[in-house]
């Protein structure tokens, strides 16, 4: 059995991360601590959601859309557990995987396990946060030609959803100002 998966958060249907309607998993845990994280809730490690590659591939590859996006906190700060993940959920569905990160390209190029989990993605947006440029940093690797660049840029949309009480945002601002737009 594969390394747990610490998990934040998990939305089946999103049509704001990417291509589609996709199942979205938010990892818990970042180490890269950039200046005006805009999700500071997922920073610290610990306190979540616990899952094994099996199980959480096994909900997610039987739900209707288009794929799946991995998002943080810090999915790479997982490798092993990721690459397990990724694996199942392609082997069960075939669908394609987008993985956020703040790790740059050549980070991830020059860490044998995070190659190795990037290698099984689609897609990865790689690059830091700049506060207020959600973009500017940002570096798309395509690792098929499943998914297109026009594919992931910003649209400007956001979604809004209630769990257990608590108002959920998510998506990306096309606008330079990312608090104006969440809000
Ligand atoms: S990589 Fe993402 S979650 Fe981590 S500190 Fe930067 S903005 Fe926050």
């Amino acid at each position: 059995m594969s390394a747990a998966l610490s998990v934040g958060a998990v939305k089946y249907k999103s049509r704001v991360n990417g291509p589609g309607t996709r199942c979205v998993v938010w990892t818990q845990g970042c180490s890269l601590r950039c200046p005006g994280c805009f999700n500071p809730s997922l920073q610290p490690f610990g306190d979540a959601m616990s899952f094994s590659a099996e199980e959480l591939a096994d909900r997610l590859a039987t739900v209707d859309g288009d794929g799946l996006t991995i998002s943080g906190g810090e999915p790479f700060d997982q490798s092993e557990a990721l690459r397990g993940f990724i694996e199942q959920y392609k082997e069960l569905c075939g669908k394609s995987v987008i993985v956020f990160t703040g790790y740059e390209a050549a980070e991830l190029m020059g860490s044998v396990s995070k190659r190795k989990a990037m290698m099984l993605a689609d897609a990865v947006l790689s690059g830091r946060f700049a506060a207020g440029e959600i973009w500017e940093n940002k570096r798309l690797l395509l690792i098929s030609d499943r998914i297109k660049p026009e594919e992931i840029r910003p649209d400007g949309s956001m979604e809004m959803s209630v769990t257990n009480g608590e108002i959920f945002i998510s998506g990306y601002p096309a606008c330079s100002n990312a608090e104006e737009a969440a809000i």
